[in-house]
C-alpha cells in the first residue's frame, strides 16, 4: 500500500470514528436493560444470518440455538452475551458500526430487518431483534459458544470500572507503563472503556492523556478512580433516563452533554478555553489544556506519533486482546520527562 492510500484510508478510518464511535460501558448497559426486559424468558427461534462474515464460530453450529430461551444477559468488555438453555452463549461485539434495531411483533418473514445493514436478525416468539452495521469494514462479529469454560475465552479480563476501589484501580493501572488514555481503554485493564469516556473521565480527573501510568502521584491515581467511576455512573443513569422504556435507538460515542469528546475547538464546559485534539492510529484524543495539560497545547504531531507508538496498530487488535497484562517494567527514577515503554515500539509501516 502506497503512502497516499495509506494516508486516505486512515483518513476514512478516522472519519469513521468520529460519525459513530465504538459503544461503550454505558451505551453496551443501555442495551442490557432493553434486551433484559424484551428477551428473557423468551424463545429464540432462529438466527438468520444476511452476512456469513459476522459469524465468526463454527462449532457448535448457528442451528443448535434454534428453540432455546433466553436465560439471560450480560456484559463481557464491550461484548454482549445472551445465554442460552442448554449451556449456550452468544457472544455479539459491536465493534465501532454494529447496532441493534428492535421489531414488535416480528416483521413478515420473508424481509430483512434491518434493511441493507442488516448482518443477522434473531427471531423470538413475539419480535425480531436486527443486528445491523453501517459500515463497508466488516468488524462487527457473532460467535456460538458452550459453556462457561468456553465463554471465558472471550473475556479480554478487564476489572470492572463501576465496582473496583481504589487499590486495584492503583494496581491495575500502574502494572505496565503506558499513557494513562492507553491503559484507560485496554480491554485487559478495565472493561467497557473506550475512547469517548477515557476522554471524559481524564477531563474531569484534570489528567493529561498522555501522563505516564507509573509517574502518577498518589492524589492523581485517587482522583482518576473518583473520576472514573462518576463519569460512568452519571451517563449510566443519564441514557436511562433518556431511553426510558424504548428501544434504544441513538447509540453514539458523540453526545452534547460531553465536556471534550468530539469537541474539539469547542469551549471546555469547565474553564472555557477551545478543547485540542490529538489524532493517532485510527483514533482522536480530546482534551482541554488549561484543566488538563498546565496550559500547554502539545505539538500535535509528536504527540500522535508517542500515541502512535503506545498503540497497537489495528482496532482489530486491540479489541481483541486478552488476558492479563505484563507486570511493568523497571522504571528509571531520574529525569522527569516522559519515558517509552519498552514493549510499544514496533517497526513502522513502509
Ligand atoms: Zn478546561
Amino acid at each position: 500500500m502506497g503512502p497516499i492510500q495509506e494516508k486516505s484510508s486512515a483518513a476514512a478510518s478516522i472519519r469513521l470514528l468520529i460519525s459513530e464511535g465504538m459503544p461503550e460501558l454505558p451505551d453496551v448497559e443501555l442495551y442490557l436493560s432493553a434486551l433484559e426486559r424484551r428477551i428473557v424468558g423468551r424463545r429464540l427461534e432462529r438466527v438468520r444470518l444476511f452476512s456469513p462474515f459476522v459469524l465468526r464460530s463454527f462449532d457448535p453450529p448457528l442451528g443448535a440455538v434454534s428453540g432455546e430461551t433466553v436465560a439471560g444477559v450480560r456484559r463481557l468488555g464491550k461484548r454482549i452475551v445472551l445465554e442460552l438453555g442448554s449451556d449456550l452463549f452468544l457472544v455479539i461485539h459491536l465493534m465501532i458500526a454494529g447496532r441493534f434495531q428492535w421489531f414488535e411483533p416480528p416483521p413478515k418473514p420473508e424481509t430483512k430487518p434491518g434493511g441493507k445493514i442488516a448482518l443477522a436478525a434473531f427471531d423470538f416468539e413475539h419480535a425480531t431483534l436486527a443486528f445491523t452495521e453501517a459500515s463497508k469494514k466488516k468488524r462487527a462479529s457473532l460467535y456460538v459458544v458452550r459453556g462457561e469454560a468456553a465463554l471465558r475465552d472471550h473475556d479480554p479480563g478487564g476489572l470492572d470500572p463501576l465496582s473496583i476501589d481504589l487499590a486495584a484501580f492503583s494496581a491495575a493501572l500502574t502494572r505496565e507503563n503506558h499513557t494513562v488514555k492507553r491503559t484507560l481503554t485496554d480491554p485487559r485493564v478495565f472493561s467497557g472503556i473506550g475512547n469517548a469516556y477515557s476522554d471524559e473521565i481524564l477531563h474531569r480527573a484534570k489528567l493529561s492523556p498522555l501522563k505516564w501510568t507509573t509517574r502518577l502521584e498518589p492524589d492523581e491515581l485517587e482522583r482518576l478512580h473518583a473520576a472514573t467511576g462518576s463519569v460512568l455512573r452519571e451517563w449510566v443513569e443519564r441514557l436511562r433516563a433518556e431511553t426510558g422504556d424504548a428501544f434504544p435507538g441513538k447509540v453514539t460515542a458523540f453526545r452534547p452533554e460531553m465536556a471534550v469528546h468530539g469537541k474539539y475547538r469547542k469551549p471546555c464546559p469547565v474553564c472555557g478555553a477551545p478543547v485540542q485534539r490529538i489524532v493517532y492510529a485510527e483514533n482522536e484524543a480530546n482534551y482541554c489544556a488549561r484543566c488538563q495539560t498546565g496550559g500547554k497545547v502539545l505539538a500535535d504531531r509528536s504527540l500522535s506519533q508517542l500515541l502512535k507508538d503506545d498503540w497497537p496498530r489495528t482496532l482489530e487488535d486491540w479489541e481483541s486482546r486478552r488476558g492479563a497484562p505484563q507486570p511493568a517494567p523497571e522504571t528509571s527514577s531520574s529525569g522527569t520527562g516522559p519515558r517509552a515503554p519498552a514493549r510499544a515500539r514496533r517497526p513502522r509501516p513502509s
